[in-house]
């Protein structure tokens, strides 16, 4: 499962984690893994993975 934060007035977007991230501190709104892939491989210009749990790595896209 992967989770995905948003920042509010960040210019970055939203960031992808994993369900298990540890530095979530903010509200997530849960997204499939399907989801999850799309945004990562999809624009590049919203959504981020997260560096610290790299949900890139766990929904195998290659980076
Ligand atoms: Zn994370």
């Amino acid at each position: 499962m992967v989770e995905k934060r948003l920042h509010a007035g960040h210019p970055m977007g939203a960031v992808v984690h994993r369900a298990d991230c540890t530095v979530i501190q903010r509200d997530v709104n849960p997204i499939g893994v399907g989801d999850a892939r799309q945004a990562l491989t999809g624009d590049g210009k919203f959504f981020h993975a997260c560096e610290l749990c790299c949900p890139e790595a766990h929904l195998g896209i290659p980076e």
